[in-house]
């Protein structure tokens, strides 16, 4: 498949036929779509989990949402809480002070403003202390099915390896604009968990595996690698 135009630039025909590549590429490497925050598809779950995410693995996050949710079970009992609680619980994510404070005060929110359920639009989503797009979206794509392009590490890097946009282009909302015309609503959500594990195991940041990798074929990194 021709990588490229003539200014080294995927063209719009060739990006979107090529994120069509991808996406099917992807699903044959991993049939299940998984996301790697086990939330149980709770929404308010999902957001706390998210929150604490960052700048930490989801691995950890997994670990300390299991007493975190036995201490706290709901968006009331974690607006309720003393703040000195939720530091106690999640110390070991990092950044707790901030993420106790952001997890409570949206809470909160969520229970005068929602009845304690999550809402379901960018713009209420980004209302809430410490929701920014990359979790408003994972949110949008997981739990109501609208869509999304969550703009991790991961997926940032990889579609600029491929040539969506320049490698060195790292703003994610730049690339969540770029790739959500390219990727069908309804594939967004498990486009975006599938990358996610692609760049974990194949497309790593420091030394990816680009001999034999089912998307070689449309790489521009590839491509230039290879000349
Ligand atoms: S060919 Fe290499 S750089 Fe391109 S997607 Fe595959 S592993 Fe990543």
């Amino acid at each position: 498949m021709k990588t490229t135009d003539k200014k080294g630039t995927k063209s719009k025909t060739q990006a979107k036929a090529h994120a069509l590549f991808a996406i099917d590429a992807l699903k044959k490497l991993y049939p299940e779509a998984v996301c790697a925050l086990e939330s149980g598809g709770d929404p308010w779950k999902l957001l706390v989990m998210a929150r604490l995410s960052a700048q930490c693995t989801d691995a950890r996050v997994n670990i300390v949402c299991k007493d975190l949710f036995a201490a706290l079970p709901t968006a009331a009992a974690m607006a309720e809480a003393p703040i000195e609680k939720i530091e106690d619980l999640i110390r070991s994510c990092g950044l707790y002070r901030t993420k106790a404070k952001s997890i409570k005060e949206a809470s909160a929110i969520l229970v005068s403003d929602y009845g304690g359920t999550v809402p379901d639009t960018m713009e209420e989503l980004l209302a809430l202390p410490g929701v920014g797009r990359k979790i408003a979206n994972l949110l949008l794509g997981d739990i109501f099915n609208k869509g999304g392009i969550v703009a991790d590490t991961h997926c940032i890097r990889i579609c600029g390896r491929l040539g969506f946009y320049p490698e060195l282009q790292k703003d994610p909302k730049k690339t969540e604009m770029i790739m959500t015309p390219l990727i069908p609503k309804e594939e967004q959500s498990d486009f975006c968990h599938r990358i996610v594990q692609f760049g974990r195991d194949v497309c790593t940041a420091r030394s990816p595996k680009c001999d034999g990798c089912p998307l070689g074929e449309i790489c521009l990194h590839k491509q230039r690698k290879d000349l």
